[in-house]
């Protein structure tokens, strides 16, 4: 059992710098947490906080409802892996994954168990005998959690744990720190700049900027309601397409217009816009790339919707294809199908699914839709 609970924590270093303002967050028991956002956003400082390595400025966190602002790192039952994995090179793995255990005074016969049994779910039952530098990136990571794991503590801290490893073995450990947080059941926060990372193995995501809190969902909530511009562009990848435009009305139908071009919105869109008053107003439209269509059927059902592109750019990935063109005078991504014919300097038409479209505050840059 672990919950967390964060109330009003603020960090404010020597330097004057405000790390991290007023963070609120009730993490439950078993949850896989992620902090993210760009360098220099408080995600580490949050992190070394309720591990007790940085006091906390001001503020209260709990571990299973007890006060911890005053306990000490190691009696905080928490166990952190660092993105440089810290291990002693002149102990072999067994050594290096003992060694907090040997310190506690854990019987042999205990540490000989655990260690087997952590080496055993990470694969890495066979490196026992070997030295740190006799690994390879991948493999010494999994040293780092096993070293974790073998105390079994109420909650695990990563920070940036893959960042060293090249793209094909971060894939296969983002796999295996998503299982090993099933088996263990125990409470993960995991701190990365990776917004895959963050949408692929958490249950809930912190996604952070100078040092407040932008918002906390789930995954699929963060993609699909994000509550401003900097969460939109910041989850997803090829990020979300932001237009300006201006709110119009004609007869009994609201529209976005920009340019020449114009969009006519659904009835629910429309009514929160006109009773927040946005009429006659300049809006910030978003659009993820995969929203907006360049099919038949699409440009047919969604007529009202569709305007005039020019392709600047056709990026081929495989299985999609990545056009960047220009609507009016924006600059878009747009995924399409890789089957269908399209050359750079093309004129093609395109539906912007209305359903799909975010809209922001000018100012605020927070969305107007919730
Ligand atoms: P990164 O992804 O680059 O690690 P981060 O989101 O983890 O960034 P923090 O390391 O928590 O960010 O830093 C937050 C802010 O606090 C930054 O402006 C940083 O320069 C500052 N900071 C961090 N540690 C200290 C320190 N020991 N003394 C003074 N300022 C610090």
């Amino acid at each position: 059992m672990a919950s967390i609970n964060l109330k009003h924590v603020s960090k404010k270093y020597d330097n004057k710098v405000v790390a991290v303002a007023d963070f609120n967050l009730d993490i439950e028991d078993k949850e896989f947490i992620i902090f993210v956002g760009p360098s220099g956003c408080g995600k580490t400082t949050t992190l070394r906080m309720i591990a007790g390595l940085e006091e906390i400025t001001n503020g209260e966190i709990y571990i299973d409802g007890r006060l911890i602002n005053d306990v000490q790192p190691k009696d905080r039952d928490i166990a952190m892996v660092f993105q440089n994995y810290a291990l002693y090179p002149h102990m072999t793995v067994f050594e290096n994954m003992a060694y907090s255990l040997k310190l506690n005074k854990t019987q042999k016969s205990e540490i000989k168990a655990r260690v087997q049994e952590a080496a055993r779910i990470l694969e890495i039952e066979d490196l026992l005998d070997r030295r740190p530098k006799a690994l390879s990136g991948g493999q010494r990571q999994r040293v780092a959690l096993g070293r974790a794991i073998v105390r079994q503590p109420k909650v695990f801290l990563m920070d940036e744990p893959l960042s060293n490893l090249d793209a094909k073995l971060r894939s296969q450990m983002r796999t295996k720190i998503s299982k090993l947080h099933q088996d263990l059941q125990t409470t993960f926060i995991y701190v990365t700049h990776d917004q895959v990372e963050a949408m692929t193995m958490g249950t809930r995501i912190v996604v952070m900027k100078d040092g407040y809190i932008q918002q906390v969902d789930a995954p699929q909530t963060l993609y699909e309601k994000p509550n401003n511009i900097f969460v939109a562009g910041f989850i997803g990848s090829p990020q979300m397409n932001f237009i300006q435009a201006l709110v119009g009305k004609s007869e009994e139908e609201v529209q976005l217009k920009f340019g020449n071009s114009s969009i006519m919105l659904p009835k629910e869109k429309a009514r929160i816009l006109e009773d927040k008053g946005y009429i006659g107003k300049e809006i910030i439209m978003g659009i993820r790339p995969e929203d907006i269509h360049d099919e038949e059927i699409y440009l047919d059902s969604l007529a009202g919707c569709d305007v005039e592109a020019s392709v600047e750019v056709i990026e081929m990935l495989g299985p999609e294809t990545l056009l960047h063109v220009k609507i009016e005078a924006s600059e878009l991504t747009v995924k399409v199908n890789p089957k269908k014919l399209i050359k750079v300097g093309d004129t093609i038409k395109l539906a912007l699914d209305p359903d799909k479209v975010h809209i922001f505050d000018k100012e605020t840059e927070w969305t107007i839709m919730n």
